[in-house]
């Protein structure tokens, strides 16, 4: 079963009963429980358009030797034909959802597909870890399975390393090393679609210190593994949000979770690094997760920018403000961030570089530059969004007030220019629900922090940048030549 349908991923689910914590209780069936029903109804949508006729093509791929079609995020790209079909699956997946679905299951399948492209990294460990690796791979890509990952220690002491807490346990490490595998014990923050996902995978971010080494783990198990527990944030939605009223929220929310590991067995099959501060730190850099997953952000980012853009053209329009000069030059703005981020996209498809290994792979530069600046783009369109609303956005009454009594109230005095009450009312109703409405600040907290903490991100970006063409440029202009 290489290509899954959304009743595939759903039974898959209720076969894997987990152990969740929301609200004060415990849920081992999500698929069945009203919090969580509709986040897996929204990524098994997603498997079933990767079965569906018109995006077969795009979203599967075969490779020729008679095997198993499996999904094209799955796929390593040798070509510059097989980056187009990557980013034309990834498309198909990021417009169905608005680019609301932040961790889609193209951004971890991403992970693993770049990892066993450059399994040999994992070797410096030890002869068995790239073979565990590209068994992970082969396993994710045959059952296409749904990862999720959780990758930062929890925010206890931020001025202190993992292992100059008083609980050594604080953070995730290794408690002892057995004949079967690793038993880890301790916590990460956080996992989005933890409790709803199928496997979790735990890496290391750079940043890791001399004497931190119990704490430098990579594996990938399933969520349902005995004495891994997900404790959940607040869920926005009960289950029971009406879609009139919050038209994303009551369809998109991803639910967050804290990862606790109660002394949990990590099979050695599953264990791909551990124990080697170098190599936790160089993790991300030479395994190509940056250029793999940038172009899969990227993707789903430019989707999420084109809808909030839509919807401030659209409430504009909806009241004709978007006749005044200023506010033209707002929605220019926020237009004008559309093709920069298209391009970066392109240009990293283009100047995409060999691995070394026969494999090609996107760019970093084009793509490290949107995962520095699409947020502040971001940031500003939902600003705009506000400040363009105004009053609009919070004088919203409900579906149900709409079919009340005060029902002619509300057609007569909630019109816009043009547009009727009920049609301005869900265009301001969007626009809330992309930036206003919890689950519009968690999209907007989203796009600052997914990708890792900017201000490190930023100055990773002056870091790895080959700055001497700069610099012998300046010095060409300082010699007058
Ligand atoms: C909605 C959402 C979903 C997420 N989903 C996932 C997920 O699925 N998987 C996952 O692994 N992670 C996920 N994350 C977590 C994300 O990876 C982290 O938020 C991000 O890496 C930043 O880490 P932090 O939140 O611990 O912030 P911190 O690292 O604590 O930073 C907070 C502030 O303190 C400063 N600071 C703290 N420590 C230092 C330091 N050592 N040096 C310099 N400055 C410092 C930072 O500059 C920043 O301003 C998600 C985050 C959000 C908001």
């Amino acid at each position: 079963m290489a290509v899954r349908s959304g009743q595939d991923y759903i039974d898959g689910l209720r076969r894997n009963p987990r152990e969740v914590w929301v609200a004060g209780g415990r849920v081992d069936q999500v698929a069945a429980d009203p919090v969580f029903a509709r986040p897996v109804r929204a990524i098994a949508s997603l498997y079933d358009l990767q079965c569906a006729s018109e995006h077969r093509d795009a979203m599967t791929h075969r490779d020729g030797d008679g095997s198993e079609p499996y999904g094209t995020s799955f796929l390593t790209p040798r070509s510059a034909a097989d980056l187009v079909k990557r980013r034309q699956a990834m498309t198909v997946w990021a417009e169905a959802t608005f680019g609301m679905l932040g961790r889609s299951p193209d951004f971890l399948n991403t992970v693993v597909m770049a990892w066993a492209e450059n399994a040999d990294f994992f070797g410096r460990r030890g002869a068995q870890f790239p073979d565990n690796v590209v068994s992970y791979y082969k396993y994710c890509r045959e059952h296409d399975l749904f990862a999720t990952h959780a990758i930062v220690n929890p925010q206890t002491d931020r001025s202190r390393g993992s292992h100059q807490h008083d609980d050594q346990f604080a953070h995730l490490g290794v408690v002892e090393e057995t004949k079967d595998g690793l038993i880890v014990r301790g916590a990460k923050m956080l996992a989005t679609h933890g409790p709803t996902a199928d496997e979790l995978l735990v890496y290391p971010q750079p940043g890791i210190r001399e004497g931190e080494e119990r704490y430098v783990l990579a594996f990938g198990i399933p969520c349902a593994t005995k004495g891994l527990r997900f404790i959940c944030r607040e869920p926005f939605d009960d289950g029971t949000q009406s879609v009139f009223d919050h038209p994303l929220g009551a369809r998109f929310e991803e639910p967050d979770a804290v990862c606790v590991f109660d002394d949990v067995l990590i099979p050695w099959d599953r264990v791909f690094l551990y124990g080697d501060v170098k190599m936790g730190n160089a993790l991300f850099a030479q395994a190509s997760i940056r250029n793999n997953t940038g172009h899969q952000t990227a993707i789903r980012g430019l989707a999420k920018c084109r809808l909030i853009t839509g919807i401030v053209v659209a409430l504009t329009r909806a009241v004709k403000s978007d006749v005044h000069l200023h506010v033209q030059q707002q929605l220019g703005e926020c237009l004008a961030y559309l093709p920069l981020i298209e391009g970066a996209i392109l240009l990293s498809e283009q100047n995409a570089e060999p691995t070394g290994r026969g494999a090609i792979r996107p760019a970093y530069a084009p793509l490290q530059s949107l995962r520095l600046l699409l947020p502040r783009w971001y940031e500003r369109m939902v600003q705009v969004t506000q400040v363009l609303a105004a009053g609009g956005l919070l004088i919203s009454p409900t579906e149900a007030d709409l079919r009340s009594a005060v029902g002619p109230d509300i057609a007569r005095y909630y019109r816009g220019a043009g547009v009727d009450a009920e049609q301005r009312i869900k265009i301001f109703k969007l626009a809330w629900d992309a930036t206003g409405t919890q689950f519009g600040q968690r999209m907007l907290q989203y796009e600052r922090y997914y990708a890792g903490d900017p201000v490190r991100v930023g100055a990773a970006y002056y870091a790895d940048f080959d700055v001497a063409p700069l610099v012998a440029m300046v010095q060409r202009a300082l010699a007058g030549k």
